[in-house]
């Protein structure tokens, strides 16, 4: 007996350490499947195409259209392996969540690929495996949540109304998957619980019913996701979290656990400094790598559910910017506080990257919350950033200014008078104020934040827009100006 035990742990030990070094590998050799025609979240569909049209010369693919978005776009299908086992993974259900589309394309890639052939033939011989990237390509034109319709497709799973969910719906009757992964994004100011972490990645296991019961169908779903967890801790200890567990009637995982595939919700958050989310792709890249891999080997059956459930649920208590213990004079008071900022990501036509715009969160005892960039700030005293009075007439002739110099005397908006100017941000690296109306110039919730900071009259960091800027060592990235 002792024998068989001793067997049984080395044996098990074996086998985990042997899924580990597969996921280390990916991780280390990312590089090599990443798909680099997509390299930020705002791809357009004439890129996707491209790339479904690569993939569909590779026999290894078979790739059909499933049916046309609203406005007329593909949906596809793309199908791999010929096992017995159903998986099914779809994407992008919700047109700005995309980091997922973009780590399938590297699963292509992978898959495509001369390497780790033991592993794929494997994984080909057990499983078939159904892909549908980009679920709502009008919405992803448009980098919005809803389709062209305003509907939400994940409010859509029991009507059926738009085309897209439809589209969804019929593909899954028609495999009748064993496995479902349903791939979204979540805010990337979603902590671990109330720990200071980020949830980078968070993870559900949809309930069927209200009661939240779990049967064979959703202990399959968590033993996988268990998997995942136990894969992407070696790369983001402590960054992993679970999703609200509320039954949603309307959506498409929770019917689908309930019709009997056993469906992974993964949620891509934020990871600090990666707007485009490149970083978190590759953890959906090796997650979902090592997940297929685990149950074309059965090895998720043995997985420990506790390890989910222990899990802390998404919270939120995190803002983008937290400046501590600052002095806010008001006429002839002062007093003290930490001030909050979020920059929120607009949604604009540009595709040469992300633009933002920031609000004064909170003002006060902020002690319960942290930012994702997060300073003592004691001894120091803030200011509204201030206009500067000469008026600007070309983008050419701010060119040739000194930023710094104007940092430095607490400028952070300039005068503009240029009547071709139609843009709402700018690259500048400073606010432009084209209009007459009144100046915003009070620390105040809800306003722009543009502040000035300092210790004994000398500016330390300057604020543009939420983008903080040390302008005594010259370090930061103010990303973009807002031009009103
Ligand atoms: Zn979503």
């Amino acid at each position: 007996m002792k024998n068989i035990i001793i067997f049984y742990i080395f044996f098990s030990s074996l086998t985990w350490s042997q899924d580990m070094n597969f996921a280390n590998l990916l991780y280390e050799n990312y590089s090599k499947y990443l798909e680099s025609n997509i390299q930020q979240k705002r791809f357009k569909y004439d890129e996707f195409i491209k790339l479904i049209e690569k993939h569909k010369k590779n026999s290894i693919f078979t790739i059909v259209t499933q049916g046309k978005s609203v406005e007329g776009r593909e949906i596809f299908l793309i199908k791999y392996g010929s096992g017995k086992r159903k998986v099914f993974l779809w994407s992008q259900m919700h047109g700005d969540e995309p980091t997922a589309t973009m780590a399938l394309f590297d699963i292509f890639n992978f898959l495509a690929s001369q390497d780790f052939c033991d592993v794929k033939k494997n994984i080909a011989e057990q499983l078939t495996i159904y892909f549908m990237p980009n679920v709502n390509p009008d919405g992803a034109e448009l980098f919005q949540r809803r389709n062209k319709l305003e509907i939400d497709l994940n409010r859509d799973a029991a009507r059926l109304e738009t085309p897209e969910a439809k589209i969804l719906m019929s593909t899954y009757k028609s495999i009748n998957a064993d496995f479902g992964f349903n791939l979204h994004d979540q805010s990337s100011r979603y902590s671990v619980g109330s720990s200071f972490k980020q949830a980078t990645i968070s993870f559900l296991a949809p309930p069927y019913n209200y009661e939240k019961e779990y049967n064979h169908v959703r202990d399959n779903s968590v033993k996988v996701i268990v998997e995942m967890i136990n894969t992407l801790n070696n790369f983001i200890p402590g960054h992993l979290a679970k999703y609200l567990d509320d039954f949603e009637p309307r959506a498409f995982g929770d019917n689908f656990q309930k019709l009997g595939m056993s469906t992974v919700l993964v949620e891509s958050g934020g990871w600090k400094d990666d707007v485009e989310k490149q970083f978190v792709r590759k953890l959906n890249f090796v997650a979902l790598l090592s997940a297929l891999k685990s149950i074309a080997e059965k090895r998720f059956i043995t997985n420990q559910i506790l390890v989910y459930e222990n899990l802390p649920f998404n919270e939120k208590y995190i803002y983008d910017l937290v400046l501590r213990n600052l002095t806010i004079k008001q006429g002839d008071k002062s007093f003290k506080a930490d001030i909050a900022i979020n920059l929120n990501e607009v949604n604009i036509e540009e595709t040469d990257g992300s633009y933002f715009q920031s609000t004064i969160e909170d003002v006060g005892d902020l002690s319960i919350f942290f930012g994702l960039k997060d300073l003592d700030l004691e001894g120091y005293t803030v200011d509204y950033g201030k206009l500067f009075p000469k008026i600007f007439k070309s983008q050419k002739e701010i060119n040739k200014i000194e930023l710094e110099n104007l940092y430095r005397a607490g400028y952070t908006t300039l005068k503009f008078k240029n009547n071709l100017i139609r843009d709402r941000y700018t690259r500048l690296g400073i606010n432009l104020k084209t209009n007459n109306q009144k100046v915003i110039d009070e620390i105040k919730i809800g306003n722009r934040a543009d502040l000035v900071i300092k210790k004994n009259d000398k500016t330390k960091f300057v604020i543009v827009n939420g983008f903080i800027y040390d302008v005594a060592t010259r370090t930061g990235f103010i990303l973009n100006g807002i031009i009103e």
